[in-house]
Formats: C-alpha cells, structure tokens, sequence
C-alpha cells in the first residue's frame, strides 16, 4: 500500500461526494494537480423532488460551483479504470492518470420498464425533473411506483394539481425506513393530503407507459405514472478493476476500496459495516465520505464518521429531520410540541426527531447527545 502524500488526485462524478472531497482537499492543504472527470454540472439533488417539481426558478440553485478551486475540469464520462496502471480512461478515449483517485459516481434511478417499453418516468437528474414538472402540470391522474421519500415527495408535488394521486408498493410504506411510529405519522399526513397509498407489487402497463398491473390482475391507467423505486450504483465503468461489487464499491471506515489507491465515496460506496457492505444513498452520507476520503487520501486523520445519521425529507407539508438510530422503534417521548402540531420526539436516547418543527441539525444532534449523556 503507497504510503506517499499523492501530487495527483483524480476525482469523478462532481456531485455531492465528489465535490465535497475537492473542498476538503484544498481545505486540508492539498497543492497538487486536481482533476475532475464528470459529462454534467454537478447537482445537488434533494431539492429536485421538492421545490423545483414546484417551480421552475429553483432549477438554477441545485447545480454546484466550484468557484476558485483550482480544479482541471474535463466535461467527459469515464469508461474504464486500470488500477494497475492507475488510469482512468474516457468514453473519449482520452487518459488520466492518478496516484490517487476518488469514484464518486453515485446512482441512477432504478427502472422497471421491460425491454422495448417505452416512457417510463424517472427523477434522479434536473432533466427528468424539467420533464416530471411538465408532465405533471397537465395531468389528472397520477401513480407514483415506490412509497419511500421520494415517491412520496414526488406524491406531494403531483397533488398540487392532479386530482387523484396513487401510490403503490408491495410494503406497508415507511415502516421499514423510519419504523412504525414515524410512518404513521407521515403516511397520516399523506392521507389527509387527498393522496391515495395502496399495497401492491406492480409491473408497468402499455408502451408508452399509461398504467400499472397490479398483483390481483387489474390495470390502474393514469396520465403520468412515475417510477421511483430506488437507485443503483453506477459502477458499470469500473467492470473487471476489481473494485466494485454488486452492491457498489466496498469501503473501509477511511473510505478506502479493496484496491490501492482507489477511494469511493456517495451513493456509489458501500461501506463495510460489521463485515456487510451496505449502499446508504442519503445525501449526509455522500458529505461525510466526501470529507472522509479526502482525509484519508492526504494520509491524515480521519475525524468523521464513514456513516452520518441524519436523514430528512418534505411529505404532505409535514417536514421530518431525525438524527440517530433508523428505524426508530417504540412510544417516542415528546421534547417540545408547538402551537401548530410540530413536535421534537425523543426514541429512547437512540433517535431524535423534528416532525413539523423547523430546528437546525446542530440543535437535534445536541439534544440526542443531552439523551445520551443523561442515560435516558
Ligand atoms: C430527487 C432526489 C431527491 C433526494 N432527496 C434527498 C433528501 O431529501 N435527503 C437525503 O438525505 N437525500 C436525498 N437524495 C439522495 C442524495 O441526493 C444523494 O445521496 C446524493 O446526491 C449522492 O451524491 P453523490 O455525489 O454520491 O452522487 P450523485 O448525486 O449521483 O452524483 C454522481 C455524479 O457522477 C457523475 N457520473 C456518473 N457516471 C459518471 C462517469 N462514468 N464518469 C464521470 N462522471 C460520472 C454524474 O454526472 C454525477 O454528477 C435525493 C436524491 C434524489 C435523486
């Protein structure tokens, strides 16, 4: 294993992650050559499912600055790596050479179209959420696949105009993210919202996609139906390096990948906790192992976590933040309750959460740490 501070690091995908470990870089003191490999604009997405569904003049906010980095920008996607060689080579053709190189390549929306099946909506990128806005403007009738955040994020922002909104997954929705409380809660709030949830596994219908088959045999048609069941790592350029693994780039605890030299960082990693390597696609996460890496890289100490805990999302008007352990169980305490219904729940001294109740991440953490120095 090189134990030499690199002159060169080579970091592609510029979102979150990789972005985050370009500053980080330079804010550790890096003077070397920086090169970042990415075909877009870097973009932050969370708010692509919530303000810019809604309106058009977001769009401008969520794509990164790297401002006065000093950074090599070359506008171009990565087809393969050689970990040997240390090369990274372009769809281009083009070569970059590294002595240290950050993947951070994150997702893409998981389909369900079959092959030849035309149409199918998606919303990971800012043009599937320009096309999302259009579709959903003119629609009367909408099926969202998948109830996690997304799904029922996109929900929300359909309702505003559609007059029948249904969401479908074979799993009572939340539960397995937050636990049974906080679903309830959320899944409440969806409800009085006016949007419809239903169990059921689906199969997308016609071609261009107008519907979904439900499990008991029946068609629900709708103007828009959008898919929005998960993501997988985009890993395909890294075939044969022995980096990547089904279920994304192994990492250490210093965001490290099986091989010398190479780091992942974002929805791309999967670090190994407890000897299982788990995808955690949240956007705390793609911070923290953007900082991690670069740390790490620079042969420095590593002073965060490879996994954060804070998770958040917007369903039905209702804001959720939780700090700590998910999902959560049990009869939460309540912290603080406001005149509106907002409430800071405490789960044991493992989870705090802000349900309706705008409180920076700072103050949450801090009073998860009050819970757990208290015992309680
Ligand atoms: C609509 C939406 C809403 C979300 N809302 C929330 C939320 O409310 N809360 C939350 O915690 N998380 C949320 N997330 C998840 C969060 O946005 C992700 O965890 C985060 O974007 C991960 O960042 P990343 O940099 O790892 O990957 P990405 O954001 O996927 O960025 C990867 C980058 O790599 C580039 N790239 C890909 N392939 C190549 C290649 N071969 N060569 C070069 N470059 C390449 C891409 O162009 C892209 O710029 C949301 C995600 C989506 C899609």
């Amino acid at each position: 294993m090189s134990t030499r501070p690199p002159r060169r690091v080579l970091v592609v995908g510029g979102s979150t992650a990789g972005s985050t470990a370009l500053r980080e870089l330079r804010r550790r003191g890096f003077d070397g050559r920086l090169t970042l490999l990415d075909p877009l604009d870097g973009t932050h997405r969370p708010p692509l499912s919530k303000a810019v569904l809604a309106d058009a003049a977001h769009e401008a906010s969520v794509l990164m600055d790297l401002g006065s980095l000093d950074v090599v920008r070359v506008p171009s996607a990565a087809a393969s790596l050689d970990v040997d060689a240390r090369v990274v080579t372009e769809v281009d053709g083009g070569e970059h050479g590294y002595d240290a190189l950050l993947v951070a390549t994150g997702g893409r929306a998981r389909r369900l179209a079959t092959a030849g099946q035309d149409g199918e909506l998606v919303l990971r990128t800012v043009a599937d959420a320009r096309l999302l806005r259009e579709r959903l403007a003119a629609a009367a009738s909408v099926v969202v696949v998948g109830a996690g955040f997304l799904g029922l994020e996109v929900a929300t922002a359909a309702r505003r105009t559609a007059a029948t909104v249904t969401v479908i997954d074979p799993e009572p929705p939340l539960v397995r993210l937050l636990g049974d409380h906080l679903a309830t809660v959320l899944v409440g709030r969806a409800t009085d919202y006016g949007i419809t949830l239903r169990r059921s596994a689906v199969r997308l219908h016609g071609s261009p996609v107008r519907g979904v088959e439900l499990d008991d045999g029946s068609v629900l048609e709708a103007d828009v139906v959008v898919t929005c069941a998960g993501d997988v790592p985009e890993t395909a350029w890294l075939e044969g390096s022995g980096v990547a693994a089904p279920q994304g780039v192994p990492v250490d605890a210093s965001c490290r990948s099986r091989r010398d030299g190479v780091w992942a960082a974002g929805d791309v990693a999967a670090p190994v906790v407890d000897g299982v390597a788990v995808r955690r696609p949240l956007w705390a996460n793609a911070v923290t192992q953007g900082r991690v890496a670069a740390a790490s890289m620079l042969g420095q100490e590593v002073d965060a976590p490879v996994l954060d805990d804070y998770a958040w999302t917007e369903v039905a008007g209702t804001s959720l933040k939780v700090v700590g352990r998910l999902p959560c169980s049990g009869t939460p305490r309540v912290l603080e309750e406001s005149a509106d219904g907002g409430r800071l729940l405490a789960f044991g001294a493992d989870t705090v959460a802000a349900v309706g109740l705008r409180r920076p991440v700072p103050r949450l953490r801090r009073a998860l740490a009050e819970l757990k120095a208290s015992g309680a």
